[in-house]
């Protein structure tokens, strides 16, 4: 299961009828959280809409404080239950796949009856027994560069999947920490060098959240098609269909019709590189 051996091409990763690491770009979009089951159906539909065949939202939040909104899983396994099926809900709507957060162990086996992908976020992306444990459930994994990894602590604990078995894996470049002194101006600094890095040195698909990586609406679009020109083979986007609403990550939302205009862009970008 040696990832550093890249065997010439990507990995096509199947889900549903969608190829990831193939020719065509694929795009991943939802709001940042699951906040209502009326709410997740129009922001669905939305995205669908606009071109994505992937739709994300998070069950379980790794939020910064125990004061914020955590995410409608963490109130208890009904709530958790009930959310994740409004997820697996909407696909079968709007014929689209569907992704969530697995924050920790005990969440795992939950979590992959009712999503066909499963997400490692950002700060788990050291946590070898939870890698284990979601690599286990036989799905594709998202799996996240934390925010202080070099990318070879990055590919190297991305082995911890492979090694169970489990070679659908689906990197995710999402920033690193800003340097300096002073403001930065955005809430991470998007590595993009990090794309052709991951093709060439693994075989494994890499896709680009210029949404966490920037924090701020005004700088996805150009970040995302920078990303497709550095050869991403998708995005992941945050939307919601009232961006000033959103219980978390509000000041990164874009709209549905905003994530059109983006797709059609980058599968024009996608095609010239
Ligand atoms: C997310 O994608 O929902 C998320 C919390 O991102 P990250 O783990 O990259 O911070
Ligand atoms: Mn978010």
């Amino acid at each position: 299961s040696n990832l550093w051996q890249a065997e010439g091409m990507t990995r096509e990763i199947k889900v549903k009828d969608i190829i990831i690491g193939g020719d065509e770009p694929v795009f991943i979009a939802g709001p940042c959280a699951v906040e209502s089951k009326e709410a997740l159906m129009k922001i669905a539909e939305g995205a669908k809409m606009a071109g994505a065949q992937i739709l994300r939202g998070g069950v379980y939040k790794p939020r910064s404080s125990v004061h914020s909104f955590q995410g409608l899983g963490s109130a208890g396994k009904d709530e958790a239950t009930e959310a994740l099926s409004w997820l697996k809900e909407a696909g079968e709507r709007f014929e689209m796949a569907v992704m969530t957060e697995v924050r920790g162990e005990s969440q795992a086996d939950l979590v992959a009856e009712f999503v066909d992908i499963l997400q490692v976020g950002s700060r788990n992306m050291y946590d070898q027994d939870l890698l284990a444990t979601v690599a286990r459930k036989g799905k594709p994994v998202m799996y996240k560069r934390h925010f202080g990894a070099s990318m070879e602590e990055f590919l190297s604990f991305a082995e911890y999947i492979a090694a169970e078995g489990n070679k659908d894996i689906i990197l995710c470049e999402r920033g690193i920490v800003p340097v300096g002194k002073g403001k930065s101006f955005t809430r991470y600094n998007l590595d993009l060098a990090a794309v052709p890095i991951a093709l060439k040195e693994t075989y494994l698909p890499i896709m680009v959240d210029p949404s966490h990586a920037t924090g701020r609406r005004d700088l996805i679009y150009s970040m995302s098609c920078a990303a497709m020109a550095a050869g991403a083979n998708g995005l992941m986007v945050e939307v919601h269909t009232n961006p000033a609403e959103a219980l978390v990550d509000a000041s990164q939302m874009i709209t549905p019709p905003e994530l059109k205009e983006l797709i059609d862009t980058c599968r024009q970008i996608n095609k010239l590189v």
